[in-house]
C-alpha cells in the first residue's frame, strides 16, 4: 500500500487546516474547495477504498460525520450539503486513502474563480446524473447475487 498525502497529514508531516481528530479519523478543510466549508473526513486507517475499511474505522467514520456536518452547517450557514465519497480512479478518486467530502451547497453563488479567496468559491457539488432504467428481471437477478454475499 502506498503512503498517501493524507497519511502524511495524519502524521503531521504536511500542514493542513485540521478541524477535528479522534483515534480513528481526522477532518480537514479541502485545499481546493468546491464551496466554502468543503471538508474532508479522513480515516486514520490507510485503506484505499471504503470496501477495504475495517468495521471499527467504518463505525468511527459514521459516528464522526453527523457531528462534523452539524458544525459546518452552523458556522457556514448552509442549509444543504452533499456527502461525496469516491472509490477508485474511474469514480474520480484522486487520493487513494478513504475520505468523505462534506460539500456545503450555496444555491445562487457563482462558479469558483482561480485565485479568489475560499469564500468566493462556488455553489457546491453540481449533480449531473444520467439515470437509466431497471427491469424487474434485472433487479431480481442482481439483488439475488448481491444479497448472497451480505
Ligand atoms: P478525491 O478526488 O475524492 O480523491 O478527492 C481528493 C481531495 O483531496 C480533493 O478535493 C483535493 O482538493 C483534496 N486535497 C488534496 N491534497 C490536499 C491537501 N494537502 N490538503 C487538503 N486537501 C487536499
Amino acid at each position: 500500500m502506498t503512503d498517501s498525502i493524507f497519511s502524511k497529514i495524519i502524521r503531521g508531516e504536511i500542514p493542513a487546516h485540521k478541524l477535528y481528530e479522534d483515534d480513528f479519523v481526522i477532518a480537514i478543510l479541502d485545499i481546493n474547495p468546491l464551496s466554502e466549508g468543503h471538508t474532508l473526513v479522513i480515516t486514520k486507517e490507510p485503506a484505499e477504498t471504503l470496501d477495504q475499511l475495517s468495521d471499527d474505522h467504518a463505525g468511527a467514520l459514521g459516528h464522526a460525520l453527523p457531528r462534523i456536518c452539524r458544525a459546518i452547517k452552523k458556522v457556514t450557514g448552509c442549509t444543504s450539503y452533499n456527502i461525496l465519497q469516491n472509490n477508485g480512479s474511474a469514480a474520480g478518486q484522486e487520493v487513494p486513502h478513504v475520505h468523505v467530502h462534506v460539500i456545503p451547497c450555496y444555491p445562487g453563488r457563482g462558479t469558483p474563480v482561480a485565485g479568489k479567496p475560499d469564500k468566493d468559491n462556488g455553489p457546491g457539488l453540481e449533480k449531473q446524473w444520467h439515470p437509466g432504467t431497471l427491469t424487474q428481471e434485472e433487479a431480481l437477478e442482481l439483488g439475488k447475487q448481491i444479497k448472497r454475499l451480505l
